[in-house]
Parts: structure tokens; C-alpha cells; sequence
């Protein structure tokens, strides 16, 4: 059992929807006793180029059992999160890869024009893979699984989705982020209420801000894919699954911070009755 559901289940009460499975050896892949490593949720090159490498956050959960007490964890500087159960085949084969293709998409400056479908899709990819290893590895339910974890080290997989958001000079050139699930769902009028709970606990949404970019990334609950949830509504701009058309960089939303960015999902059947 993961040390947060033990946690969760000692302060009694009902525990919300999430994934079940034992731990693995490594979080990406099926290889049984991988030889694991540490990985550094956020590279050491991205917190050193942003300078925030001893920067102390504050990372926050929202506690679906107990909504009105958020859960703040202690203070850290950035460079001490990191990530274990990754096995080295992932950390220095794809996950360095991507890490590699991202890093002048996430750091290009000036931003101009509008987005690309390569740079739309390392982006998507890179900040899917940051929310799946927060998932894992801090103090919230787990929400992906097996196989959309392992997805990632080829794509991204289909019941995920991204949404893109600059953050304004005020927000500060840093790092953060919040794990939660949609506060809101648009739903079908006969939808039971506990249907939609189970629903929206069993969905991911984690708000992730790199220096200037934010991204919201949402992980459905399966079955469903996101052509069958049929979307959600972010205020920020989604970039995955691939749009019609791709912003420009100018017209994505700023924000102050990217913790505040909702998410409202639209239900239009229940993933867990077939
Ligand atoms: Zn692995």
C-alpha cells in the first residue's frame, strides 16, 4: 500500500476514488526489479536555468475527503524532489530523451508566432509525464494507471489531455504545482450525484507552472477516453489532443499563479457502467 493511503485510511472516514495496484518496481515501466534511480521531478538544468534551484515551496494537494482542509506539506527547497521506483532504463533512456527535446521548447525566449505540432506535442508529452511522476511520488491518490504510465515512454495516452497558460511577471520565473481533480462537471441531468462524485475523484488534474509556461494536464478515469468524458472546459488553451488549429503564443490566458486555473469536465457517460 502506498504510504498516503495507509495515512488516508487511518484518519478513518470514506477514502475517494483513485487506482489500485501493488507498488511496482518502477513506476514506468514492467520491468520487475529494475535497478531504480533517482530522478529530479524537475530537471537540475530547468531549476538552474530558472536560478530557483534552492527556492523552498510549498507543494498542495486537495483532499477530497476532507475539501475544506487543504493538505500543505512542509517547506523544501526544489532540488530535494525527486522521484524513486524509476528504473534507470526509463530515467536515462526516454525520460532523458524527452528531457532533451523539451528543454528549448520550455525555455525559448522570446515566444513567437504560434505553436507548432512538434513543439505542441513535446510540451503536451513533457508536462504529462511531470503530473504522472507527482502522482506518484508525492502525498495524493494514485490516478494513472499501469498502462497509461508506461504509455508515456512512446506518447501520451488518450484519456489525457493539456492545456497551455503563460504566467504573468508577478507569478515569479518558479516552480509549482497543485494535484486535485476538477471542482466542477457539467453532467447528464440523469446522472446520479454519486456517479459523478466517483467520476470526478477518479480524475487527475494537476497544474503545473515552469517559469513563464503553465500548463493544466487532466488524466480521465478508464474506460473512458477523452473523446468519451467529450472534453473538458480548462481556462487555459488545450493543446492536446492536437486542436485544428494551434494558438499563438500571444493569445494563450495569463495568469498570477497556476493554481488557480479550474477545471470544469463535461460527463457524458459514466466510464465505470459499460
Ligand atoms: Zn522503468
Amino acid at each position: 500500500m502506498r504510504a498516503y493511503d495507509s495515512y488516508v485510511a487511518k484518519q478513518g472516514g470514506r477514502m475517494a476514488e483513485r487506482v489500485r495496484e501493488p507498488i511496482p518496481d518502477c513506476w514506468f515501466c514492467a520491468t520487475p526489479k529494475a535497478k531504480t534511480s533517482r530522478e529530479h521531478i524537475f530537471p537540475r538544468w530547468l531549476t538552474g536555468e530558472l536560478g530557483v534551484r534552492d527556492e523552498e515551496v510549498t507543494p498542495m494537494h486537495v483532499r477530497l475527503e476532507a475539501p475544506n482542509a487543504d493538505h500543505v506539506m512542509t517547506k523544501r527547497p526544489l532540488a530535494g524532489f525527486v522521484a524513486t521506483r524509476i528504473c534507470q532504463e526509463c530515467n536515462n533512456g526516454w525520460m532523458s530523451e524527452l528531457e532533451t527535446t523539451a528543454r528549448p521548447v520550455l525555455t525559448e525566449s522570446p515566444r513567437k508566432g504560434r505553436l507548432t505540432r512538434a513543439e505542441a506535442e513535446i510540451l503536451a508529452r513533457w508536462f504529462a509525464k511531470t503530473a504522472v511522476v507527482l502522482n506518484v511520488s508525492q502525498n495524493f491518490r494514485l490516478l494513472v494507471e499501469a498502462r497509461d504510465r508506461h504509455e508515456l515512454a512512446i506518447g501520451i495516452p488518450n484519456n489525457a489531455t493539456v492545456a497551455l497558460m503563460r504566467l504573468s511577471p508577478a507569478a515569479g520565473k518558479t516552480v509549482d504545482w497543485i494535484q486535485t481533480s476538477p471542482m466542477t462537471a457539467l453532467v447528464p441531468a440523469a446522472m446520479e450525484q454519486a456517479a459523478v462524485q466517483r467520476i470526478i475523484e477518479r480524475t487527475l488534474q494537476v497544474n503545473i507552472q515552469v517559469g513563464d509556461l503553465g500548463a493544466v494536464v487532466t488524466f480521465a478515469a478508464r474506460p473512458n477516453t477523452t473523446e468519451a468524458v467529450e472534453g473538458y472546459l480548462p481556462a487555459a488553451t488545450p493543446i492536446w489532443p492536437l486542436p485544428a488549429r494551434l494558438p499563438a503564443w500571444g493569445s494563450l490566458p495569463r495568469y498570477d499563479s497556476a493554481r488557480d486555473v479550474a477545471v470544469t469536465m463535461r460527463i457524458v457517460q459514466n466510464p465505470f457502467v459499460r
